[in-house]
């Protein structure tokens, strides 16, 4: 799309688009719940009625959604420790090294799936209608960042792509004269456009300039901009956020979490409370009394000024002695019910408690479409999901999503760097999600085994387990597989094997000293060998057995 000098003075002067307004009031929700921030201040307007003291401990303890949300949000980690998946160049390659060294560090010193993983996704849940935007220098330097909608004032797109693009414009003062700067991008061009007062008019009046001298030529042929976000709003014509849905309900937690936490800590103390003392002074009278001159029955008095005339001890802590007197033969003895603790509502409090853990847990259905256990052996761990199937679906949909922005950064510095304007990578993430503990796995496992169900099945089981169990760490991965693929019969135990009647003599060796050759080898060895070396090498170590159990067969 090309846009006319008329087109960007129509978008100019037409201020913010209603869109990208409507955006950046879903953005700042948005990063109310994800980071914090601006929390206090809605609580502030919704709880009016709040007494003094209340607003005061709340703006000391304001606890913000952001622990819940970083719960709620865990499982997209996944799309980016997901198996599987590949990136096709396109190229030959010696260009392909070339790409990829133009692609080592994009944003913040991270290359493009990091940055995206440390950056974007938080970025995509809290403003979907930003922009991943590449930026080329005068000096031909790429960089990428995320713009956020408060950045905008304009766009057009079609789906994720921006056919064309103004930026929010700048304020700078020039010789008292106040000016307004406009980046435009479109197909063609990347121009800056200027507001200023009309010369020579004293109306008020303004007019719109290209700065003349900055325009550069679109060396991508399109602009350079996708936009995050891939849920589509039914009403407007904006993305919504991942957590959209849970908006009004997030609202309502961020409102329990900080009553809760206030009624905690104002309320939650034991009490302490005594039966009054006799102040010390007057004796519990209340009042002083002496005479003007002593003998001369004159009395003065005056108010205690230590119990300030109430007769008892005005202050007291609840770490003093109180003394209680030894009662006169007469008396009732008080003891012990002159002094004590009152307990704080526990039902409240666990009320609170409750609801709040309620709340999430739905919050997590409504997201993710199922609910999770938590505990097992490992406390610490996320929990297991009940149901892994819709948690997969989502996170393949959102996976899709970061594929094509992984796919957008690639194609645009592919062609800046091989000045091919038809540069098109494939890029495409893996979708084997590890939702499942390796323990609750390797349990299905020996049941299985145990139950004799079919070998394909044990062995997918097993690759699964491998996956769950060493899924940050490829290396080890690649070990444990390579090592699983030459184990012979594992699907059978020794004493098996050992009674099989078909398996020839060499083969059961293997089986029987499998483990102990398994553990000569060091992990340098494990690595660098292939799997044909390795299955030479355990023919090599059984033979050396045979000799010495005294099995060899002279022929
Ligand atoms: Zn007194």
């Amino acid at each position: 799309m090309i846009l006319t000098k008329d087109d960007v003075e129509k978008y100019i002067f037409a201020g913010t688009s209603p869109e990208i307004i409507a955006s950046r009031k879903l953005a700042k929700e948005n990063n109310m719940h994800v980071t914090g921030k601006g929390a206090r201040e809605y609580l502030e307007k919704l709880d009016e009625y709040e007494n003094n003291n209340q607003k005061i401990l709340r703006e000391k303890l304001m606890k913000d959604n952001k622990a819940v949300f970083s719960f709620l949000l865990r499982p997209l980690d996944k799309i980016f420790s997901a198996k599987g998946g590949s990136i096709n160049y396109n190229l030959k390659e010696e260009e392909i090294q070339k790409v990829k060294d133009s692609v080592t560090e994009v944003a913040d010193g991270l290359n493009i799936k990091r940055y995206l993983k440390k950056v974007v996704v938080q970025k995509y849940i809290i403003d979907p209608n930003g922009i991943l935007f590449v930026d080329l220098d005068e000096f031909g330097d790429l960089s990428t960042t995320f713009e956020p909608t408060t950045k905008i004032l304009w766009y057009k797109k079609r789906g994720n792509t921006v056919e064309a693009l103004i930026f929010e414009g700048e304020e700078r003062e020039e010789d008292t004269i106040k000016r307004k700067y406009y980046r435009v991008i479109d197909d063609k061009l990347d121009r800056i456009f200027v507001v200023e007062p009309k010369p020579n008019d004293t109306t008020g009046v303004k007019q719109v300039r290209e700065v003349k001298r900055d325009r550069l030529t679109n060396f991508f042929g399109f602009v350079p901009a996708f936009i995050v976000g891939d849920i589509k709003n039914p009403n407007i014509d904006i993305f919504n956020s991942f957590i959209s849905d849970i908006n009004e309900e997030a609202k309502d937690l961020l409102h329990d979490v900080s009553i809760n936490k206030i009624h905690k800590i104002s309320q939650g103390y034991a009490k302490y409370w005594q039966r009054p003392e006799a102040c010390t002074k007057c004796h519990g009278e209340g009042e002083l009394k002496w005479e003007a001159v002593p003998g001369d029955g004159m009395w003065l008095e005056k108010v205690c000024e230590s119990c300030g005339g109430a007769g008892y001890k005005q202050k007291v802590s609840p770490s003093d002695t109180m003394i209680v007197p030894v009662p006169e033969k007469d008396e009732n003895d008080p003891a012990p019910n002159v002094a004590g603790y009152v307990n704080p509502s526990i039902e409240i409090w666990k009320k609170y408690d409750d609801n709040i853990k309620a709340t999430r847990d739905y919050l997590f259905q409504v997201l993710w479409g199922t609910t999770f256990e938590q505990g097992g052996r490992n406390e610490t761990a996320t929990g297991r999901f009940i149901d892994v199937q819709p948690v997969q679906d989502r996170l393949r949909d959102i996976s899709h999503t970061f594929s094509l922005m992984h796919q957008f950064i690639l194609d645009c510095y592919g062609i800046i760097t091989l000045r091919r304007k038809d540069y098109k990578s494939f890029v495409s993430y893996g979708t084997r999600y590890v939702s499942e503990n390796p323990d609750e796995i390797l349990k299905t496992l020996m049941e299985a085994s145990r139950d004799k169900v079919s070998d394909v099945i044990l062995h997918d089981m097993r690759a699964k387990y491998f996956f769950a169990e060493y899924q940050n760490d490829d290396v080890e991965l690649a070990k444990k597989q390579k090592i699983a693929r030459i184990e012979p019969f594992p699907n059978m135990s020794v004493t098996e094997v050992m009674g099989s009647e078909i398996i020839k003599e060499e083969d059961k060796l293997k089986k029987v000293y499998f483990v102990g050759w398994y553990c000569s080898l060091t992990d340098a060895e494990l690595i660098m060998k292939t799997e044909d070396q390795l299955i030479e090498e355990l023919n090599i170590f059984i033979k050396t057995k045979k000799v010495k159990d005294g099995t060899q067969q002279t022929a």
